[in-house]
């Protein structure tokens, strides 16, 4: 790896911190990427990207900014990045999925909000993350209420925080809610880069954004196969870079990964024996490096098959429509999209469960372990008549609540296995 220190220095990052977390992520990635057994060749281009993830794609944004383009950083699937493209701007995910720093964080928030909020302010309290320093605009969104009141805390530490109004109920006015916000996060982007957007520009978005959905959805549907040929910890791992890498290469990647995993399901090539026990997980998104439940689930004798999630089939699911002439019409195309994601903020939220039943059946998945972060109460809140509506249909659902910490992952593993084992014995 080159030497970035002068690049994350101007960025101002406390190098200390970062060094410490570059350490941690490093070690981590070690143990539960790379000691995996018949990983797929293509998830070594992955592998590169997690270790060049704050060097090399950071001088590419470094190198983009120079070059006039803005960096748009968002924490939620509802933030388009098909008009962060139409004004050539570069979208980054925010998530941060790490326990790091939580005292500074609990000093600001209270102790009972989200690991992922908590991380979120960790990383920015800490100065050690450079997606968030190199970003020029921070989008947050008004979705749960944990994070809604956090961006008034968040406003004053970052340079230009713009918040997105979301709807809560999928009604007429709130479809029409939605893409008014829509048209005024483009006037924003527009304002921020200095670049209008054309009909033209947006359907180029569309297109990019569409051509990686696609490629994730690929991959989601080649994990039906008995033996899986990816483990799930490899595919959420995708679903990951996702939200980093550059939209056109990551699509490439991804593509040449299922056209090997194409081969290996011809050959019955698998990461684990044939007959397996297939979970599914649904519920909170995962973002890098929360690996934990993947990794214990894994090493259980279980193959995870699919991810009902953000950070999963939700953020993919749909694609966008280009039948629009103007950029109005697309973006009534875009609202039609995203207002289709069922996240646990919106009420009643029944498609969630409907889904959730049709992946099952679809991957041939033996069980559901619905995964909530502690204190997350959308998806907590949900998770009881999930359960209830997953087993009523006779699909075995295990409720599982967490967070980043390390603390309860023997109870997790003994919990899990006690799953695994009373779907083995059906
Ligand atoms: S779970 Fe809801 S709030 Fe979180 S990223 Fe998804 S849509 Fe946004
Ligand atoms: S995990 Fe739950 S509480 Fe945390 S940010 Fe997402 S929706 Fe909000």
């Amino acid at each position: 790896m080159s030497d970035y220190t002068q690049m994350w220095s101007d960025l101002g990052l406390d190098l200390k911190g970062h060094d410490a977390l570059l350490s941690i992520l490093g070690s981590a990635y070690a143990d539960i990427f790379l000691s995996q057994k018949n990983r797929p060749e293509g998830m070594k281009y992955f592998d590169f990207v997690m270790s060049e993830v704050h060097g090399l794609r950071i001088k590419e944004l470094m190198d983009a900014k120079a070059q006039g383009r803005k960096v748009i950083g968002s924490y939620c699937v509802f933030v388009p990045e098909e008009l962060i493209l139409a004004v050539d701007g570069v979208s980054v995910g925010l998530c941060a999925g790490a326990e790091f720093n939580f005292e500074s964080a609990e000093e600001v928030l209270p102790r009972n909000t989200c690991s992922l909020i908590k991380s979120a302010f960790g990383f920015k309290l800490g100065k050690i993350c450079p997606y968030l320093e190199a970003s020029d605009v921070v989008v947050g969104e008004n979705t749960c209420d944990g994070k809604k009141k956090s961006y008034e805390i968040l406003d004053p530490l970052v340079k230009d925080l713009y918040v997105m109004d979301l709807p809560q109920m999928k009604s007429e006015s709130g479809r029409a809610m939605l893409k008014e916000e829509y048209r005024k996060f483009a006037a924003k982007l527009e304002k921020a880069s200095g670049k209008k957007i054309t009909a033209e520009s947006l359907k180029k978005g569309i297109d990019i954004v569409n051509a990686k959905r696609k490629a994730v959805k690929r991959l989601t549907e080649l994990r039906s196969a008995d033996p899986a040929p990816i483990s799930g910890l490899d595919a959420l791992l995708v679903n990951q870079v996702f939200f980093y890498d550059d939209p056109v290469r990551f699509t490439e990647s991804v593509n040449k990964l299922c056209d090997e995993l194409e081969e290996r399901v011809k050959k019955g090539t698998g990461v684990f024996p044939k007959g397996t026990t297939r979970l599914m997980i649904s519920g909170c998104p995962m973002a890098v490096p929360n690996w934990k439940l993947p990794w214990i689930i894994e090493t259980s004798n279980a193959v995870i098959v699919g991810e009902e999630s953000c950070v999963g089939e939700r953020g993919v699911r749909w694609m966008t429509d280009t039948k629009g002439k103007t950029v109005d019409d697309l973006i009534d195309m875009l609202t039609d999209r995203y207002f289709q994601i069922d996240c646990a903020v919106f009420t009643p939220n029944p498609s969630r469960v409907d889904y959730v039943k049709e992946m099952k059946k679809k991957l041939n998945a033996k069980g559901i372990v619905h995964y909530s972060l502690q204190f997350c109460q959308p998806y907590i809140m949900e998770s009881g008549p999930v359960e209830k509506e997953l087993e009523k249909t006779g699909m075995p659902t295990l409720r599982l609540e967490t967070d980043y910490s390390q603390e309860d992952a023997g109870q997790l593993k003994t919990r899990i296995e006690a799953f695994i084992e009373r779907l083995n014995r059906k």
